[in-house]
């Protein structure tokens, strides 16, 4: 299985000549989903195991050597190596020292989605800081804001399985560049088409999807919320709800009715830069075509109100009764179906064991500039309060806010590339450059965080690793087999954190656990031999190894032609997990918590509308690479050539550029209070005007070191804590 972050979780097929050498990697045509196809990166995925450039040794930084940006190619200048056991020794050493003297919560471990296997994204690591009381961190990065929302609306992640796609007869991708990275639904949207069903997109970009489209509306971005709330005006003001699902399957319509009169074409307008008339058009067709699929995807999330947004768009779908068809509905993220034992596998009752004797402080990933900074605590108002996995017995089985914690003395990174990622790109140098921050990170490559690292450590990629994961974009459980050995020293991470828990004296047998019982203990695998999680209870690990997938129970029986098949049709039928067990409009939970229960549009602070737009009047888009994976990929040549025509480019509407004396090709210089970066100017008139957009790259690969994140901030969403990396004013100049 492909572990990178993207909800096609692709079957993938290694061919491994004689020597134990990778000469060949495929897409697995044995894979519905799959379809014996892989995307542009990961069918050059040879050139990333085999790249000249992979980090294969223990790497220590030499001393005198200053934490700082270091120059491509001349990183390992800064290093030298040492064995496993040197390292191991010494990192468990200094962790120690720093425990005892600024107590456990001053450990900090940084890590998403640079692997989303089971036991890669989160297993052995999680236990090894749980029994170490380190602090915890809130992986709000990317999706929280919109997970978070779907889930006050429908109670579970779920949505219509990507093979239903190919039946509906109008596609809506809002936020979605399914051809760029969801490529895998691309099929099923080309066949719909062939039917005559019609693609919509919206997106501030134009994607590769967008020029795909049959129409491509360039929303500007954060006004998402408006747009859904004038569409549900229209629905409404013209009758176009379906009644009957309505009064059997949700709660607060009402209320919800009565809100959305004062979202009229005409005011949603002005927000959205859209005509009246093109709400008015849009939501007639997404209301009177069926089947009509919502594929709603975390870019619109990432802005001030992306939480609300999301909460907004994922309701049209109730509106209409789009889930009572096959081929109809949608969806965010379908993880909600895999309910992997993950308490078996975290071991959050490991932080009882630790010094703490309850579970450690949260700390935002978001916020990891503030959490750095040399200034005392350096946790001020950090983290959500929110925990991973429960605890039920005991003292303190809640942890505290980041408040009255010890400052971070050490941070450790695996599975992310913060000095690249991370919003307020300048905040976090400035912290990762403590000369009394301990940083080690386990890493493939050296990037914008290996520079400020006191050790580096060999990861393996997914070919030299076994782990086991279900998707966010169908309904397939996976068993990633190790395709060949790890080339160098490169380690896993249960391998890593295994070995660490060992080193620091910690003497559960948990430690010592090998990845296949690890793969039992994700699926829960009872007596039997038989998994016990819920929908996963006819899969067996003999199986899994046979077949390399197999399809959830409930999808199981209701493939496409599947013989006496019933469509899986998500929140159609049963009792939702939901306070009133329905789809609710108006939220319970958010009214539990003192808000609105309704939803309602406001713009960002940082948008046209915001004060601050005085003086950055542009909305900045730092936007992903279809070639990348974040930052993953951003190293490869073969890769950057793919990307070339966008590569350290600053588009702009041209009325915009015109109004600041800048044309096509000019060096330009882009900056707010945060930071500035330089890039070389690209008119684009599918841009709103009003918005620029610069694609997020390494830091390293720009002369003047600096990335998109150098302007972005650490401001959180409204729901779920996360980061708003597209709500974010600049001005640009020539420079
Ligand atoms: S990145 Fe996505 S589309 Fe590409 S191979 Fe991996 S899972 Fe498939």
């Amino acid at each position: 299985m492909c572990s990178h972050d993207c909800p096609d979780s692709c079957g993938v097929l290694v061919t491994v000549d004689g020597t134990g050498r990778a000469v060949k990697v495929q897409g697995d045509p044995g894979h519905p989903v799959t379809q014996g196809f892989l995307c542009g990166k990961v069918a050059k995925y040879l050139d990333r195991v085999y790249a000249p450039e992979r980090v294969l040794y223990p790497l220590k930084r030499k001393s005198g050597v200053a934490k700082g940006p270091l120059k491509r190619g001349e990183e390992h200048k800064a290093f030298e190596r040492v064995s496993w056991d040197e390292a191991l020794d010494s990192i468990a050493e200094r962790l120690r020292a720093v425990a005892e003297e600024f107590g456990p919560e001053s450990i900090l471990p940084y890590s998403y989605a640079g692997t989303i296997g089971q036991l890669g994204y989160g297993s052995m690591d999680r236990r090894f800081f749980h029994r170490l009381g380190a602090s915890q961190l809130d992986r709000t990065i990317c999706s929280e804001a919109g997970g978070e929302a779907w889930k006050l609306v429908y109670g579970k992640k779920l949505g219509t399985p990507p093979e239903d796609y190919a039946l509906a007869k109008l596609v809506v991708a809002w936020g979605a560049n399914i051809h760029g990275n969801n490529v895998h639904l691309w099929p099923m949207i080309e066949q719909a088409r062939r039917a005559g069903g019609r693609l919509i997109v919206i997106d501030p970009y134009r994607t590769r999807t967008a020029a795909l489209a049959d129409w491509h509306i360039a929303i500007r971005p954060g006004t998402d919320g408006a747009l859904a709330l004038g569409m549900m005006r229209v629905i409404l003001n013209e009758g176009l709800e379906d009644r009957a699902f309505i009064a059997e399957r949700t709660h607060g319509f009402e209320g919800l009715a009565e809100r959305v009169k004062e979202y009229t074409p005409a005011r949603v307008a002005e927000w959205t830069g859209m005509t009246a008339a093109e709400i008015e058009g849009l939501a007639r067709e997404y209301a009177t075509t069926w089947p009509t699929a919502l594929r709603v995807n975390y870019g619109l999330q990432r802005t001030e109100y992306g939480g609300e947004a999301m909460r907004t768009i994922a309701m049209l779908p109730a509106l209409t009764g789009a889930w009572k068809h096959r081929g109809g509905g949608g969806g965010l993220s379908l993880s909600g179906a895999f309910e992997w034992d993950e308490d078996a596998l975290r071991r959050p009752d490991l932080a009882m064991a630790s010094p703490l004797k309850r579970l450690a402080r949260t700390v935002n990933m978001c916020e990891l500039g503030e959490a750095l900074e040399e200034r005392g605590s350096g946790v001020s108002g950090l983290g959500s309060g929110r925990v991973e996995g429960t605890v039920t017995e005991g003292p303190g089985t809640t942890g505290p806010r980041a408040l009255d914690c010890p400052p971070v003395k050490a941070l450790f990174v695996y599975n992310s590339n913060p000095g690249a990622v991370a919003p307020d790109q300048n905040a976090v140098r400035r912290g990762l450059a403590r000369t009394d921050l301990f940083t080690v990170v386990h890493e493939q490559f050296f990037n914008d965080t290996t520079d400020y690292a006191d050790y580096v450590l060999p990861a393996t990629t997914f070919l030299e690793h076994t782990d086991i994961q279900g998707a966010y974009g169908h309904y397939y459980v996976g068993l990633s087999e190790q395709a060949i050995e790890p080339p160098g020293e490169a380690r896993s991470n249960v391998w890593l954190f295994g070995q660490l828990g060992q080193r620091m004296g910690f003497e559960e047998a948990c430690f010592r656990d090998t990845p296949e019982e690890m793969v039992k203990q994700a699926l829960g695998i009872g007596t039997d031999g038989h998994s016990q999680n819920p929908g996963m209870e006819h899969i067996t690990l003999e199986d899994l190894k046979e077949r390399g997938h197999i399809p959830l129970a409930f999808h199981r029986n209701a493939l496409i032609g599947h013989s006496g098949s019933e469509p899986f049709l998500p929140y159609a039928g049963e009792k939702l997990a939901t306070p009133s067990g329905k789809i609710e409009f108006d939220s319970e939970v958010l009214k539990a918590r003192g808000s609105d229960g309704l939803p309602r549009f406001k713009p960002p602070t940082e948008s046209r509308w915001g004060e601050d737009a005085k003086r950055y009047p542009l909305e900045f888009l730092s936007r992903k690479a279809d070639n990348y994976m974040n930052s993953t990929f951003a190293n490869l040549d073969g890769h950057r050539k793919m990307e070339a025509q966008t590569n350290q480019r600053l588009e702009m509407h041209p009325a915009d550029a015109a109004a600041r004396g800048i044309g096509e090709g000019d060096a330009v210089r882009i900056w707010n209070d945060r930071g500035e970066m330089r890039l070389t100017a690209m008119l684009n008139a599918h841009l709103p005007a009003g918005v620029v957009a610069g694609k997020l790259d390494w830091g390293k690969m720009n002369a003047d070191g600096a990335n998109v994140n150098a302007l972005t901030s650490q401001r959180l969403t409204d729901i779920g804590a996360g980061a708003t990396f597209y709500s974010t004013l600049v001005e640009v100049g020539k420079g």
